[in-house]
């Protein structure tokens, strides 16, 4: 059987595309409001009928278009927003290049009410071929009416969520976009009920009210790049990543390194599987970053991953250790030193992360029993707690100095005759204080892993001699703690991050490997 070529009809090369672009109510309304924001709207209101199937509906009070415009608008790759092949380049992230309205349209009943300089226009579309276009009555900008999607594709029809989980999607997406616009209102009914009306409000208000409050603000500026926003404090981790935004010069972004980085800022705060809520913005000149073009998964490739996973990681863990939850103040900090694009083209942070993911894939905890660890891998190890903990302590006072934790409380300790350089000495290994009159000392943060009810003992060791190993190795020794079965493990995993991970700052050595062999002689002995 021989076949010609022939070229498909227009209205099927739409519904092709539309398969890449339209996929869900969630994608198209995403879609709808880019076009709303692009026209300059400041009010922006979406309804939507069973999740989105059989209407979604998108009003706003931007631009509006004339009456040529609103019927060229449908054919594909017709754009008001590119002109040359060059514009591409800045434009890429803006979606579909001028496919969306024909895509959508093309698997749906479509309307299109829109109205400039006082002239209104109504388009109808069906099957993807323009059957109505009237003037209609309309104030100025533009209402988009999509009907009973995917009718005419059954396939693609059935593949579609629940109303449910679609409209939860649908609330996702706007919430998203709304957290990056908050001059612009938005308001959002779902089958006939009103989801959220947001008004026009400044950032802290927005993020207020569709996440509910915010415990930390973050404000850092260095070499033109800028990072804004709010972390949750630790008690409201969560089991996935829901509750993280992230706004790349206002685009949202999905990107791992910046989660991990958030995350290991957070340091010991939260467990292994806890993430973070946060909304943050990070203003960066164009040229440092590229974003993924594929239109529904935004990701970002930084010039410089390292670069940029070492700045959020200390802005976060500075976050906490400068203030009280309570807090609302902008908290600022002094960026590290190292943080430069120019020396450091190429990241090593993915190299410098695999050997801690291995050890944590391959060792399980199997008991603790005073101050010790056991742990199996392909034969057993058996860790000193208190050694791990003391070279744990001295790095992170002699090396990172950061990474503290805040004091919801301040310790206060009295200062003794010729104690007056106390607090210098005691900044100096990482340890914030204040002095409050003459005698008392006000300690704001101690390292992870130093209790605040334990640091007096360790206090007493380290004027002893102020030599920071020799007073961490007692501290540790004589600490008087029952250690639990996951504190042991957190212990163990934060060792794998010191520089140091066989010997405490003594010597001594931290962990021993029992064989088959050994245990065998062990028993030999016990005939
Ligand atoms: P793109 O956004 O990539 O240009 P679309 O298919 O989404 O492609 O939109 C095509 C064109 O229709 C836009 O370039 C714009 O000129 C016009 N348009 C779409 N939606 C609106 C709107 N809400 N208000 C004003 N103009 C719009
Ligand atoms: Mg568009």
């Amino acid at each position: 059987m021989t076949q010609k070529i022939h070229r498909l009809p227009e209205a099927v090369i739409n519904q092709i595309a539309a398969g890449e672009v339209v996929e869900n109510p969630a994608s198209i309304v995403k879609e709808l409001i880019e076009n709303s924001l692009d026209a300059g709207a400041s009010h922006i209101d979406v309804q939507i009928v069973e999740g989105g199937q059989q209407l979604i509906r998108v009003e706003d009070d931007g631009s509006g278009m004339d009456p040529e415009d609103a019927v060229l608008c449908l054919e594909r790759h017709a754009t008001s927003k590119i002109g040359q092949i060059e514009d591409l380049q800045t434009l890429l992230t803006m979606g579909f290049r001028g496919e969306a309205l024909a895509a959508i349209a093309s698997v749906s009943q479509f309307e299109l009410k829109t109205c400039r300089e006082g002239v209104a226009t109504r388009v109808v579309v069906e099957g993807g071929r323009i059957t109505v276009v009237e003037p209609c009555a309309r104030n100025r900008g533009t209402t988009i009416e999509v009907r009973s999607l995917f009718y005419n594709t059954p396939a693609r029809k059935k593949f579609q969520k629940s109303a449910s989980a679609n409209a939860s999607q649908v609330a996702r997406v706007i919430e998203t976009i709304a957290l990056a616009h908050p001059e612009i209102a938005f308001s959002l009914s779902a089958g006939g009920k009103k989801s959220f009306d947001l008004p026009a409000q400044n950032r802290k208000e927005r993020i207020e009210e569709i996440l509910g409050g915010h415990e930390h603000e973050i404000v850092f500026e260095q070499k033109g790049i800028l990072i804004s926003g709010y972390l949750a404090s630790p008690q409201r981790a969560m089991i996935n990543r829901s509750g993280q935004h992230l706004y790349i010069n206002r685009r949202p972004i999905f990107s791992p390194l910046i989660s991990r980085a958030v995350k290991d800022g957070f340091g010991t705060r939260i467990g292994e599987h806890a993430y973070p809520p946060y909304v943050l913005y990070l203003e960066i000149p164009p040229d440092l970053v590229d974003i993924n073009v594929h239109p529904q998964k935004k990701e970002a490739r930084f010039r410089d991953d390292g670069g940029i996973y070492r700045l959020f990681q200390d802005a976060v863990s500075s976050a906490f250790s400068s203030a009280p939850t309570s807090f609302l103040e902008p908290i600022s900090f002094t960026p590290p030193p190292l943080f430069s694009f120019a020396e450091e083209p190429k990241s090593n942070f993915v190299t410098r992360e695999e050997p801690e993911l291995k050890f944590t894939f391959t060792e399980r905890p199997l008991a603790v029993m005073n101050g010790y660890l056991l742990l199996q891998k392909d034969h057993w190890l058996l860790v000193d707690l208190r050694a791990a903990l003391s070279r744990i302590l001295y790095e992170s006072m002699s090396v990172e100095k950061g990474g503290a934790q805040a004091l919801i409380w301040p310790l206060e300790i009295e200062l003794l005759p010729g104690e007056e350089k106390m607090g210098e000495e005691l900044a100096q290994i990482g340890i914030e204080c204040r002095l409050l009159g003459k005698k008392t000392l006000a300690i704001d943060t101690l390292p992870p892993f130093l209790e605040a009810a334990h640091f007096p003992e360790f206090l007493a060791k380290w004027k002893e001699g102020k030599k920071l190993g020799d007073a961490t190795s007692r501290f540790c020794r004589s600490l008087k703690k029952t250690f639990l079965l996951d504190e042991a493990e957190l212990i163990w995993r934060r060792l794998q991050k010191c520089t140091d991970r066989y010997y405490d700052p003594t010597g001594k050595p931290i962990w021993v490997e029992v064989k088959e062999a050994d245990l065998e002689r062990v028993l030999r002995n016990a005939h």
